[in-house]
């Protein structure tokens, strides 16, 4: 089996260096990685500039390691077409030390890698701890290489692309492993604003929205002490919105006639 590993926070995070130490214990893993931060970005792709690439000593003993001057997805991207030789079986992208629940995946640099695997056909997970408490990297390293080993045993099939979240705590504090649903919300965008004495700037903050303990969704999970393991797909966009047959024939004819907005 072979593993790509990647993430959101550069090459040299020691969530990368935890899971790429535990994963090469069940597979051969190559790891390509921004070479720096590059949290919060999301699925974005560079496409107007070119990307640079630097081999390095491995981050672990035997990972062949590779820096990008890029994205987290360039960087999958860039590994699976051209930096690593043979097939992937998967791709991991974390350990990131803070967590990526509910619609916080849309904007997640740790997902948006997973998500390039998988749309490149790898099963594909992202793996996020609830805090930055680097002892408790493990255990997520460890799940992770439990999850390869599924998958690699096809005990776990079909179209993998799971969200992993795990509670900042040792292991023997979670209680289990919960399959949940994303929240609806998970954060609410808050606005902070200051003078520099030359203008103004402002920083976004995002708060976490405190959930109903009962819910499925995958931000109740980890409050309750809980692994949260959530399947996502790429069919997010899909629900039928109700816009009226009628509603688009009077908007076309709008437009042709000219009517709304003025020059
Ligand atoms: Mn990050």
């Amino acid at each position: 089996m072979k593993i790509l590993v990647t993430n959101d926070d550069g090459i040299f995070a020691p969530g990368l260096r935890v899971l790429a130490n535990e994963l090469k214990k069940v597979a051969q893993v190559v790891a390509v990685a921004p070479d720096r931060e590059q949290s919060a970005l999301g699925t974005a792709v560079t496409l107007r500039q070119p990307l640079r690439v630097q081999r390095l000593r491995p981050v672990v003993p035997k990972v062949v390691s590779y820096a990008v001057e890029g994205t987290p997805a360039d960087s999958v991207i860039l590994a699976l077409g051209k930096l690593v030789s043979g097939r992937v079986d998967l791709v991991v992208s974390g350990i990131n030390p803070g967590p990526n629940l509910g619609d916080n995946v849309l904007i997640s640099g740790t997902v948006g890698a997973a998500l390039q695997g998988y749309q490149h056909g790898v099963p594909s997970l992202a793996v996020s701890i609830d805090g930055p408490d680097e002892r408790n990297l493990r255990n997520a390293a460890k799940l992770a290489a439990l999850l390869a080993e599924k998958i690699d045993s096809g005990s776990l099939k079909g179209d993998i692309f799971l969200n992993v979240n795990l509670p900042d705590r040792p292991l023997p504090e979670i209680g289990g492993i919960e399959i949940t649903e994303l929240a609806d919300r998970a954060y609410n965008d808050t606005i902070s604003e200051d003078d520099d004495g030359r203008r103004k700037y402002y920083w976004l903050l995002r708060d976490k929205i405190k959930t109903n303990a009962n819910s499925r969704a995958d931000i109740g999970a980890v409050e309750r002490g809980n692994i949260s393991v959530t399947p996502l797909h790429t069919d997010l966009f899909r629900k039928p919105l109700l816009i009226p047959d009628n509603l688009c024939a009077e908007l076309f004819r709008e437009l042709s006639n000219g009517a709304g907005a003025k020059d």
